[in-house]
């Protein structure tokens, strides 16, 4: 673990464009005047992705398919970096592999039916070989604007990370692929900045090495939390855990036959009851142990909330027998190496792990206001209405709906493209919010 928070430098200064004489442009750039000068040289797509994770790639696979180019914009140098970059070695899917695939490239018979971080990986790299994927990497998207003048085009404003160099796209159609997890969630808790320790996000845990025999909290406990901890008593950490909040533990075993009845249509309150009864028998009354579960079902509750339950991959075993203390309440504040808790105890730790989320960061670029990304930076509207905007424009994987929303999200995208783009098809110019029946 590292020293302190890393800061991700996104926003590096843009260098002036060079101006350009229009008789040395190829055919597919055009000098473009904005505001009066000569701004840029725009390279002309029919499709512009921003992102290179699975619903980004899906979504440029599912065009090719379908016969219609496009380029994917990502601001890192690879694609799918949140599992090669931002997650921790021990993780594996929660789902079997079957809900785990993206359009037209299922996973092989002899994948592991739950895939590790690096198998997904793999896959996501061969997935866009396989389709062609046009990306631009290390290409981070600064605006996004539809140009209302006539042009009835996207305006994108680029920065090529590797030499600074500001680039001008324009396109009919834009579809924000950019993460419901680009940036990290840090909990402003005072005294913090001043804690001896390493103090690192769940985006940047790999593993428990160097921890052993140390006093490690975690502070969250969604899945990642959960998971890290159990990580860490493992690797010989003496672990606790923050749970702040009520929280469904299930397995994946338990959750994979709720998906199952879902898909036999069987209603929402039995899968739940069914489950709990299930949860029950595995892990008995959760809240002798500090997990207090919702009043909601859990598979309810991931409908009405999109609230993802808790898998337990071992953690639950380690706080039954001690080796992972459940601290149930919130971080206050932090003085030296003693951390204060809103119940008012106070313990002292070595290291700090926070598993407090992410956020999206669509908001600083997108310059759109037709309703399709809220203020939050993901979508607006809810599932299944959620997908299409005005003028072309689309967002993918922005409902927490996992891989498999990327997965819908990018054949609807498509489908709707392709359509759009048929000879003789008139542009629907109206909010257009198309409807689904998708499962979980
Ligand atoms: C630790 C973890 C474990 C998860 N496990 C599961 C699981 O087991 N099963 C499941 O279904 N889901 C899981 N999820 C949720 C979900 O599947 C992921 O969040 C998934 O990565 C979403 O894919 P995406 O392509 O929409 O976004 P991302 O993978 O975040 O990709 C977005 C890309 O856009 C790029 N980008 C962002 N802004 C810009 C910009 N301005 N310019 C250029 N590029 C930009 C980013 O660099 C990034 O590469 C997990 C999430 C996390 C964080």
């Amino acid at each position: 673990m590292e020293k302190g928070r890393a800061k991700l430098n996104h926003y590096l200064p843009c260098t002036p464009l060079c101006s350009l004489s229009s008789r040395a442009l190829p055919p597919s750039l055009r000098l473009e005047l904005d505001r009066g000068n000569i701004m840029a040289a725009a390279v002309e797509e029919e499709v512009i992705i921003v992102g290179a994770g699975q619903s980004g790639i899906a979504v440029a696979a599912c065009l090719s398919l379908r016969g219609v180019r496009s380029r994917v914009l990502e601001r890192d140098d690879c694609v799918g970096s949140l599992w090669r970059k931002r997650a921790y070695d021990r993780l594996h899917l929660h789902l079997a592999k079957q809900y785990c695939a993206l359009p037209h490239l299922p996973h092989q018979d002899e994948a592991p039916t739950y895939l590790s971080r690096d198998d997904y990986a793999r896959y996501l790299d061969g997935y866009a070989a396989r389709f062609t994927v046009r990306t631009r990497l290390r290409r981070e998207v600064r605006s996004a604007r539809f140009d209302t003048g006539g042009s009835g085009r996207w305006k994108v404003e680029a920065v090529d990370l590797a030499t600074g160099r500001a680039e001008a796209y324009a396109a009919r159609f834009l579809v924000v692929a950019a993460g419901e997890n680009d940036e990290k969630l840090v909990p402003e808790v005072p005294g913090l900045e001043a804690f001896p320790g390493p103090v690192v996000h769940a985006a940047e845990y790999r593993s428990a090495e160097g921890m052993r025999g140390k006093a490690v909290l975690v502070v969250g406990c969604g899945n990642s939390g959960m998971e890290i901890a159990y990580d860490l008593a493992v690797g010989g950490a003496i672990t606790s855990i923050a749970v702040r909040s009520e929280l469904h533990l299930m397995n994946r075993e338990i959750w994979n036959v709720a998906m199952t009845l879902y898909g036999y249509h069987v209603p929402l309150w039995v899968i739940d009851k069914l489950i709990l009864l299930m949860c029950a028998v595995v892990f008995g009354d959760t809240a002798r142990h500090g997990l207090r579960r919702p009043a909601v079902g859990p598979f309810t509750m991931r409908h009405t909330t999109l609230a993802y339950p808790v898998m337990d991959v071992g953690a639950y075993a380690k706080i039954r027998s001690g080796e992972v203390r459940v601290l149930p309440a919130a971080v206050k504040s932090a003085r030296g190496n003693v951390v204060e808790f809103a119940d008012g105890s106070r313990y002292p730790f070595d290291a700090i792990v926070l598993a407090t989320g992410y956020r999206s960061t669509v908001r600083r670029w997108l310059q759109s206001d037709d309703g399709l990304i809220g203020d939050d930076g993901m979508a607006a509207r809810s599932y299944p209405e959620h997908w299409k905007g005005k003028n072309g424009l689309y967002c993918a994987g922005m409902v927490r709906r996992g891989i498999y929303g990327s997965y819908e999200d990018a054949e609807l995208i498509a489908g709707d493209i392709s359509e759009l783009l048929r000879p003789n098809k008139k542009q629907d110019k109206g909010d257009g919010a198309a409807h689904t029946n998708g499962s979980c």
